[in-house]
């Protein structure tokens, strides 16, 4: 396998698969840039080393071809601002203009290729689809870690078409990265905590990761079906019944793995689903009727700050309450404060999925925890224990 650092790119064109599906408002103005920017040191590694780049990306959801909602020009200028450096456009990801542009386009220069999704060729995986892809350039690097739990043309099948001019770009390394020292490091204690609404959503990456923690914490709303697989009275919080069972078998498993399975002891409750709603501190076995829990209490806020303070892996996926109504965020702030603590002092910490990742930025600490994963769905594949198309891909 090549790797980005030690790739020859004097005079070669790559072909960089990016994730810039970013949001734009109706005026076709991009409100967040973060996915260009996290995409920016491999694109510019590129150019720095006597190559230029051909960006391929998606942008949205586009169902009947071409639709300017969803075209990647509106993207050529900002580009250009960050990157310092001339963007050329293609109308068209394939065939003769983006031919006819790639290769008019002088070294340490930039073809942005229009959205490979206005091809209905590219989400089915489509081989000669990618294979035009491919004449385009002299090499492949896939930096779109957002889109690897996906096999198509653009993001997997391209691959095939390179077999010795292959690579990660610096954000998909990166990821895998982090993600290899949480889950595959020997380093203990390896605390997961996981939280969010439904247990139904997260079995399979509880199941792998009973193989890999020492604690596994577990809040938010899935939380209240353990309790009610318990015996304790919940009141009217979210519970899934169809799940109480596989619930007790997670804590049977945890057993025989020997995984410390932490459920909170306290709740905070509401009498209605609403950031205004009359709140009371309660144990978690004693809801009363008509009343739900949507945070942890104070003593949960306590045990489990002290097991991540313990750590020296951390990984967290989920909310511990509904933490966008003001009122009940305290108990994901509290976790967030102890995964920057526990930073601090040395733990590697990794925050990923799309709630977590929209708390910690809430909290304004991103900065002060290891690693903020830029992939909700390719993240928690990953965490699955699933191969990622995207990844193997390139490691094959
Ligand atoms: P998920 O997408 O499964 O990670 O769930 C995230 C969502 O779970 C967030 O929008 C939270 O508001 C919500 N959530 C967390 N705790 C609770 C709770 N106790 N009751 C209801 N919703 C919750």
């Amino acid at each position: 396998m090549n790797s980005l650092q030690s790739y020859n790119f004097k005079n070669k064109k790559a072909l960089i698969r990016v994730d810039f599906n970013v949001p734009l408002d109706k005026q076709k103005k991009i409100t967040d840039d973060t996915r260009i920017r996290a995409a920016l040191p491999t694109i510019l590694h590129v150019i720095k080393n006597g190559g230029s780049a051909i960006i391929m990306s998606h942008l949205g959801r586009p169902k009947n071809g071409p639709e300017n909602d969803f075209s990647l020009i509106h993207l050529v200028e900002h580009l250009e601002k960050l990157s310092s450096t001339k963007v050329h456009f293609s109308n068209n990801c394939i065939g003769d203009e983006a031919k006819n542009i790639c290769q008019a386009m002088k070294t340490g220069e930039i073809t942005l290729l229009e959205n490979v999704r206005f091809h209905s060729e590219e989400t089915k995986g489509d081989k000669a689809f990618a294979e035009s892809l491919s004449q385009l350039g002299d090499c492949f690097i896939n930096d779109a870690f957002g889109t690897a739990h996906r096999a198509h043309s653009s993001t997997t099948v391209i691959a095939e078409f390179f077999p010795n001019d292959k690579m990660f770009g610096v954000l998909m390394e990166g990821e895998i990265t982090s993600l290899e020292k949480v889950l595959n490091s020997n380093q203990k204690p390896l605390t997961a905590i996981i939280g969010g609404a439904k247990v139904s959503s997260k079995i399979p990456i509880i199941e792998n990761l009973l193989n890999k923690v020492d604690h596994l914490i577990i809040g938010g709303g899935m939380a209240y079906t353990f309790i009610k697989a318990n015996g304790g009275k919940i009141g009217s919080s979210l519970v899934e019944d169809d799940f109480l069972e596989t619930a007790l078998n997670i804590q049977e498993l945890a057993i025989k793995k020997n995984v410390k399975i932490h459920l909170p002891v306290d709740t905070l409750t509401a009498d209605s689903f609403s950031n205004d709603a009359n709140k009371e501190e309660t144990h978690i076995n004693d809801i009363k009727k008509g009343l739900m829990g949507l945070d942890i209490g104070n003593k949960s806020e306590g045990i489990f700050s002290d097991v991540i303070n313990n750590s020296k892996l951390i990984l967290w996926n989920g909310p511990m309450g509904v933490f966008e109504f003001s009122n009940f965020e305290s108990g994901t702030k509290s976790i967030a404060h102890a995964i920057k603590n526990a930073t601090k002092n040395g733990a590697f910490s990794l925050i990923g999925g799309g709630d977590s990742v929209a708390a910690i930025n809430k909290f304004n600490l991103a900065d002060e925890v290891s690693y903020v994963s830029t992939g909700g769905g390719a993240m928690l594949e990953y965490l699955e224990g699933k191969t990622l198309p995207g990844i193997h891909a390139i490691l094959n």
